[in-house]
């Protein structure tokens, strides 16, 4: 007998982007982002980090105060480290994403070609910047798909 209860590909692939999450240094916001060809091949795998070479000790992870000593003008957000990082052309593509993206990679995601956007929280719905991003996908014609579960992955080490 086969087992049955296997992850479904949403499921795995969101939880691979769960997985990529937990590379994050972020101490307040950790999002992976997995994008899968149409035959369910992973081409681009990413979480929110600073750039090559930009050190975690020396860049602030900050979210408040004066601009320049925040993360937000250095941080590269899961969904574009996914697209830089992909190996194939993303044209029909699907991005899961644990957190909808905002507008800036929204304009990378309608760019790379990725067709469809798998995700599941989208807690700043409210914020012009995901209004922004809405309105874009929608005018792209990329899909959007709200998982109606939240995944929660915990690893655990145990000794050889
Ligand atoms: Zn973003």
């Amino acid at each position: 007998m086969k087992r049955e209860d296997v992850l479904t590909w949403d499921e795995y692939f969101m939880g691979l982007a769960h997985l990529s999450a937990k590379r994050s240094k972020d101490p307040s916001t950790q999002v992976g982002a997995v994008i899968v060809s149409k035959d369910h091949r992973v081409v681009g795998i990413g979480y929110n980090g600073f750039p090559n070479g930009c050190s975690d000790d020396e860049f602030p992870w900050d979210r408040e105060g004066e601009f320049a000593q925040t993360k937000y003008p250095f941080v590269v957000h899961a969904e574009l480290n996914a697209i830089l990082n992909s190996n194939s052309d993303l044209r029909g593509c699907s991005i899961y994403v644990s957190l909808f993206p905002c507008n800036e990679c929204a304009k990378a995601i309608i760019q790379s070609g990725i067709s469809r956007i798998v995700y599941e929280s989208d807690k700043y719905a409210d914020t012009d910047g995901t209004k922004a991003s809405k309105r874009m996908l929608k005018a792209a014609g990329v899909q959007l798909e709200q998982l109606p579960y939240q995944m929660e992955l915990s690893i655990h080490k145990k000794d050889q």
